[in-house]
């Protein structure tokens, strides 16, 4: 029996557009030009020189001018849906709207859920629900222990059958260095990605925000980044030893960068992701104890940020994940120390590393788009690119467009982003996923007769 397709949802009707004189990136394939795209049936049908193409009964045209940038789709191998059970924070329909409003084609989903996704059973109707509500397809990784206690192996093969892309136990580290050697030879035998959230809990114990002279002068217990660069060397080195596929999730200190460089230099089987709030944010931002700004693992010092925007650029960190964890307002509206960790992050992704990294030319557009879609290859799915014959999974975005981030409200069900109230410059005007148009920005919606106009 083979395995179940791991991407699941997203609309169906396949989009017919003409998009004129846009500016197409995609620097795997090194297309840097202007270009007429038509988009029929869903698949990129013709790519030619600007001004060349006409009209052939395409529902919908739309006037790029040579300014704005059409991307591949944007990938993010990491976003908590909250379904099941958790719907009043977040559910599939909300959360992939979210996705889809900030460029995202696919997003993969986290297990800790209630309850947690640990089971054939719930990984089968969570893919039924996916399936009816998903605006981008979705796929899933499923516990590594039951009930993510650490203790017993969920059935992993099983769970790959039925779909899983690996596994998780994501809001917790797999604590036993027995345990997590045993799910890498599990791993090894069946597949698919293990993506480990490192913390040593009895380093970060009640913390709250990272531990140094911010969180001594705010009389807050404080996380050292070694609760987390002790366990990145602790499972790097098991995973070279098993030969086994490990993923680092949200890695957000300089130690951590060091131990991922040196197992790699080894040429271990790892790869890692880095967060938009750890490359753009750091315990400064703290200070003022806005509960938006408490995340796990905690913002860091500004030495640390550095070394995760060079982690990012060396390929050591190999893509950006959002790691987008929305809240209900009452939850996050408590003291700091009482508030749950988590910032949301699909509606905010590109603008805020566009405006902190790239429009300060710490970063040039071609290797952050590369970071935003690199996720999808690293679950063995197929990359996003923009290539004749290939379902459209495109991103339009005006570069020169700048708005405030939450100005207009969200799609995600929650609003404990850490960029609310921002300025920020790039905004995301079309998605199309998986050959379907999953979002159009308002600035679109003064469409006539079907015409859209670009956005100025
Ligand atoms: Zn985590
Ligand atoms: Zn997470």
């Amino acid at each position: 029996m083979s395995a179940k397709q791991p991407l699941i949802g997203g609309l169906q009707a396949p989009a017919e557009l003409l998009l004129r004189d846009v500016h197409a990136l995609d620097p795997r394939t090194g297309l840097d030009a202007r270009r007429d795209v038509r988009i029929r049936n869903g698949q990129v049908a013709e790519l030619a020189e600007p001004g060349t193409l006409e009209t052939d009964g395409e529902a919908q045209t739309l006037e790029g001018e040579g300014r704005l940038r059409l991307l591949p789709a944007f990938f993010d191998p990491h976003v908590h849906l909250r379904t099941p059970g958790q719907e009043h924070k977040e559910d599939i329909g909300s959360g992939t709207r979210a996705a889809a409003a900030g460029g995202f084609g696919a997003v993969i989903a986290m297990p800790n859920t209630d309850p947690v996704l640990d089971s054939a059973p719930l990984l089968r109707s969570l893919r039924d629900a996916a399936a009816r509500e998903a605006r981008v397809p979705v796929g899933v990784l499923p516990a590594i222990t039951r009930g993510l206690q650490g203790e017993q192996l969920t059935e992993m093969a099983e769970l790959r059958q039925e779909g899983a892309l690996g596994f998780t136990d994501d809001g917790r580290p797999v604590r036993s260095a027995g345990m997590l050697r045993k799910a890498l030879q599990y791993q090894r035998l069946c597949g698919g990605v293990l993506s480990l959230h490192e913390e040593d809990p009895t380093l970060s114990r009640e913390g709250s925000m990272h531990e140094g002279a911010i969180s001594a002068a705010l009389g807050i217990a404080g996380i050292p980044t070694v609760a987390e660069s002790t366990m990145v060397a602790r499972d790097a080195a098991l995973a070279g030893y098993e030969d086994a596929r490990v993923h680092f999730q949200h890695v957000s200190c300089a130690d951590s960068v060091e131990a991922l460089a040196a197992a790699k230099a080894r040429g271990f089987r790892i790869s890692a992701e880095v967060c938009p709030h750890h490359l753009l944010l750091t315990e400064e931002d703290v200070r003022g104890l806005d509960t938006r700004m408490k995340m796990h693992p905690p913002l860091a010092t500004e030495a640390d940020r550095v070394a995760l925007v060079d982690g990012l650029r060396a390929g050591t960190l190999d893509c950006i994940a959002t790691d987008h964890a929305p809240h209900a307002r009452e939850e996050k509206e408590v003291p700091f120390e009482q508030a749950p960790m988590g910032t949301t992050g699909l509606e905010t992704a590109f603008a805020a590393l566009y405006t902190g990294l790239v429009a300060p030319g710490v970063i040039g557009l071609p290797l952050l788009v590369e970071r935003m879609t690199a996720g999808a290859a690293l679950f063995e799915l197929p990359t996003p690119s923009i290539a004749l014959g290939t379902p459209a999974n495109l991103t339009l975005v005006d570069l020169d467009a700048e708005w405030v981030a939450g100005e207009d409200g969200w799609e995600s069900r929650s609003e404990n982003c850490c960029f609310a109230g921002r300025r920020l410059q790039g905004r995301v005007l079309m998605t199309l996923a998986a050959g379907a148009i999953v979002h159009r920005d308002r600035a679109l919606a003064s469409s006539q007769d079907g015409e859209l106009a670009g956005a100025r």
